[in-house]
């Protein structure tokens, strides 16, 4: 279990977050925020798979099978660790608790950037106590999809409230920033990739090869008989 290998020497630093169902993880998570990473100085990414999505149907997978194959994705991916924290709790994974959480442990003065991609930030307004998350995070948006976001009457008052175009502006506050960073279109999901495996017909690009390997090992996203 990767968590004993988080950095916990954080001082100066900022803590990176990317939150998801990972029913699987898959190339659409790990290299738009890579992208993001670098240009933000980030050296340590941490993937937080939720227990209990609440936007979302229950996951396909277990959390141990999603869990193993996040280890795999972060063997390959060295900027990503893994943080089991949501799984430990038997609730709903309402980010605003984790960012809680996060608080709780670190303080209240680091820096700490939540990733999401741009279909999260449109329906933001969606999620639970939303206007809350800026007490405790920047959020930093990667691209999604080839049209331009659609930004409802409020998200878009909380872009033009929060943005900022300076990726260094966000070292300098704990929170309270949006970022859409310029990140490159990877047109993957969880949801092409069970279908496709579930047709037998999987593009190996869109998954860290280890991850593959698991997935048929296990049988796992494939036509029951
Ligand atoms: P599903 O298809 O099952 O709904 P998903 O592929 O959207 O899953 P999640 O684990 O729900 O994956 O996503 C976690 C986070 O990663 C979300 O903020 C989502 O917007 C972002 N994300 C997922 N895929 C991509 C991608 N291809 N490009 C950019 N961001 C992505």
């Amino acid at each position: 279990m990767s968590d004993a290998a988080i950095n916990t020497d954080l001082s100066g630093d900022m803590l990176a977050i990317l939150g998801g169902t990972f029913d699987p993880v898959h190339i659409g998570h790990l290299q738009p925020v890579s992208e993001a990473s670098k240009e933000l100085g980030l050296e340590q990414v941490r993937l937080l798979p939720c227990h209990i999505p609440p936007h979302k149907q229950m996951p396909h997978s277990s959390p141990e099978h999603r869990l193993a194959m996040l280890e795999l994705a972060c063997k390959q991916w060295p900027l990503f660790v893994v943080d089991s924290r949501e799984l430990k709790w038997n609730k709903p994974s309402y980010s605003v608790d984790t960012l809680r959480d996060f608080r709780t442990e670190f303080g209240n003065h680091l820096p700490l950037v939540f990733f999401i991609g741009m279909d999260s930030l449109c329906n933001l307004d969606s999620w639970h106590e939303w206007q809350s998350l800026f007490e405790y995070c920047h959020l930093v948006v990667c691209q999604r999809g080839d049209i331009l976001p659609d930004f409802n009457v409020n998200i878009a008052r909380l872009v033009s409230e929060r943005q900022t175009d300076d990726p260094g502006a966000l070292k300098h506050k704990a929170c309270g920033l949006i970022y859409l960073a310029k990140t490159s279109l990877v047109p993957v999901s969880s949801t092409a990739i069970r279908t496709a495996l579930n047709q037998g017909d999987i593009n190996p690009a869109w998954l860290p090869a280890g991850v593959l390997d698991y997935i048929q090992q296990h049988q796992l996203y494939q036509k029951r008989a």
